[in-house]
């Protein structure tokens, strides 16, 4: 028996629909999209602007906005390496290790980086913001919502904040875009980095959002001049194509999807908290699927170790072989043995409320075995 899978901020399974897709362009149609002197190469440039037209949809943005890149990751680097050359540049604590390397790489410029803290709620204090920009910040990188906790942050008011402060704003929107509605104007975002692969669509695949006549770039890999110059290399049609089906997907499925995952989550965090679970970060500013609790005097390694029967995890996937408590929890102001209780859940497209009802049974049970063990 495969565990239940409730791990969804880490990656999402591939929606067959977008498989379906993303298929012709590992077969017959394998032509380049940048070999526009055929029919396979015209064939292929094409389905790759119908994506891109899907994608920008999706973050209200122009299609010429979007810049095709490997993933998250290299889009952050794209925006905050290629959008800082000096100055100085904020960024908050409990941003995700993609965004935090980029910003501390910038020092060796002669950078100043500042990396503001958030409240109890895992929330960045607007006056903190307004406190911290000085006249030779350049960029103030803040995430749309978090990888760890779910919590979504004041972005339309930091727009607002950088708009009139003439400061250019990235925000890593890897966790919300496709979750929840956003659009880059209302929100006055200048870059936004986004991911297929949270959103049902392939690994290896995600975008930049540049705002037209806005930040200046510099590449960060040079070559044939693809996607304006901004990222060259042979772009991935296959990925590309099923990132625009993904997001389309989104785009008509969010509504309901997010109004079923909302609830389900509530329901587990009931049965959870009934257990005597704490809830980390903000319960009211939070994406769908998410939820973050601590179990005290459980430590999390045991109950995840514990529980065969449900794929968990404690936080980001994506850090070094040597596990770290999490910053992003240590930011909220937890107790190390507070981080170290502390599980992260992600309900997805593909969870079932048979999945939700089980999962929590099961976790109640290592939860009591755990605790029944360990002398209070
Ligand atoms: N930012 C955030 C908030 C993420 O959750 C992730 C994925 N863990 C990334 C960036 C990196 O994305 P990618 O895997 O596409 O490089």
């Amino acid at each position: 028996m495969r565990p239940i899978y409730l791990d969804n901020q880490a990656t999402t399974p591939v929606d067959p629909r977008v498989l379906e897709r993303m298929l012709p362009y590992f077969g017959p149609k394998f032509g380049n999209a940048a070999s526009r002197s055929h029919a396979f190469g015209i064939e292929a440039e094409q389905a790759v602007e119908f994506a891109r037209k899907r994608v920008a949809a999706l973050a209200g943005a122009s299609p010429r906005e979007i810049v095709f890149t490997s993933g998250a990751t290299e889009s952050n680097n794209l925006a905050i390496k290629g959008g800082v050359r000096g100055g100085s540049v904020i960024t908050v604590a409990t941003e995700h290790r993609a965004v935090l390397d980029p910003v501390k790489s910038l020092e060796s410029l002669g950078c100043r980086t500042i990396v503001l803290p958030v409240g109890r709620d895992g929330r960045l204090d607007l006056d903190v913001l307004r406190a911290a920009i000085q006249p030779d910040t350049v960029l103030v990188s803040v995430m749309y919502a978090n990888n760890e906790t779910g919590v979504i942050q004041p972005v339309r008011e930091i727009g607002a904040i950088c708009r009139d402060r003439s400061v250019i704003f990235h925000s890593d929107a890897t966790q919300a875009f496709g979750k929840i509605p956003l659009n880059v104007e209302t929100d006055h975002i200048d870059l936004m980095s986004v991911s297929a692969h949270k959103i049902y669509g392939p690994k290896g695949v995600g975008a930049l959002y540049v705002r037209r006549r806005g930040p200046r770039l510099t590449a960060q890999m040079d070559g044939g001049g693809h996607e304006g110059g901004l990222r060259s290399g042979t772009l991935n049609v296959p990925g590309i194509v099923g990132f625009g089906e993904a997001c389309a997907l989104c785009a008509s499925e969010m509504e309901t999807e997010s109004a079923r995952l909302a609830e389900w989550r509530d329901r587990l965090e009931a049965h959870l908290i009934a257990e005597g679970a704490t809830v980390n970060g903000s319960r009211e500013h939070r994406l769908p699927g998410s939820l973050n609790l601590r179990f005290h005097g459980v430590l999390a390694a045991s109950l995840l170790t514990s529980l065969s029967g449900v794929a968990l995890s404690t936080g980001s996937a994506c850090s070094s072989a040597i596990p770290q408590p999490s910053h992003v929890l240590q930011a909220l102001g937890l107790s190390t043995e507070e981080v170290l209780s502390s599980v992260r859940f992600g309900l997805g497209r593909f969870t079932t409320g048979e999945e939700m009802e089980s999962a929590a049974g099961q976790i109640v049970q290592a939860v009591r075995k755990l605790r029944a063990l360990t002398p209070a």
